[in-house]
């Protein structure tokens, strides 16, 4: 017999708790094990309440105490199962990828009121492929093209829409070293860059600093606009006339965002907030 007692789902959960609960509190401790449940082990909440004497093989049992481990390490929840939800999809993530965020759904949801089928749409900094991914299975005659500065993320995205079935190219580019992404092409551009200020790691939870990729997350202080200048003056030339752009931001720069789009010659720009009322996403119109 090993350490979770009989082989019962009960008895696994019990443990999983009390293990984790010093590590990250009960209340996550218990939501990590909803999703380590209904994820991994293909038993969903419900099923768990009305059927306490489930039984689970011993190598069920085995790969959820490896998971423990890594969990107790710190590592994030997604990269330990291997994927997140995002906007109804499963999204394969492993470290060397952003794992993609709630506000960014909101972002796909903006995007998503453009209701045209034929549609040609750049996504700029697109790490697991997740806005891409979203944005082709609900509008499958778009055609989509996602770029990278990170190789691990490029291979991950290209491999995603491999296994989702959702036919977007993503290639490697380094914005910042990039003269052009296009001449009048595109409909839409979209991208949510890096964002988070070097002093704002300071206060973060460890598992996002130590585990994901920080060339996704962070620019420096002096120049926190960094991405947006340069993304903004690229888009302007590769959007078509009346071509729109939308960006996730950092919930501190709205104002500031918004006044250097009118500076690149954009107009209607409009900014809005996310769930959380935080300035979050900002569109403009060529
Ligand atoms: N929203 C992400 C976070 O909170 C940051 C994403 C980004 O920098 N683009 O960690």
């Amino acid at each position: 017999m090993n350490k979770v007692g009989d082989n019962t789902l009960e008895a696994l959960t019990s443990y999983f708790v009390k293990e984790l609960e010093s590590v990250v509190g009960i209340r996550e401790a218990k939501l990590f094990f909803d999703r380590i449940s209904e994820e991994v082990l293909g038993y969903a909440k419900t099923d768990r309440i009305l059927n306490k004497s489930i039984r689970l093989s011993e190598s069920q049992i085995l790969d959820v105490l490896y998971k423990i481990k890594e969990l107790k390490k710190g590592r994030p929840l997604s990269y330990v199962i291997g994927f997140q939800h995002f906007f109804g999809l499963s999204i394969p993530v492993a470290e060397g990828v952003l794992i993609p965020r709630p506000e960014t759904e909101e972002l796909v949801d903006w995007v998503l009121e453009e209701s045209r089928t034929k549609i040609s749409l750049l996504d700029v900094c697109s790490g697991s492929g997740c806005i891409s991914l979203a944005l082709k299975s609900k509008r499958p005659t778009w055609q989509i093209k996602g770029l990278d500065v990170s190789p691990e993320a490029v291979n991950q995205s290209k491999s995603n829409a491999r296994l989702l079935g959702l036919a977007c190219e993503f290639s490697l580019l380094d914005i910042l070293k990039s003269e052009s992404i296009g001449k009048e092409e595109y409909d839409i551009i979209v991208s949510n860059p890096p964002y988070v200020l070097n002093s704002e790691q300071v206060g973060m939870q460890s598992s996002v600093h130590d585990f994901e990729p920080h060339v996704a997350l962070f620019v420096t202080d002096d120049d926190p606009l960094l991405f947006y200048r340069k993304i903004g003056v690229l888009a302007f030339s590769a959007l078509k006339m009346k071509g729109s752009l939308f960006f996730e931001i950092n919930e501190r720069f709205g104002k500031e965002v918004s006044e250097l789009l009118i500076s690149l010659g954009f107009s209607k720009v409009e900014l809005q907030q996310d769930l959380q009322g935080k300035d979050r996403m900002v569109k403009a119109i060529k």
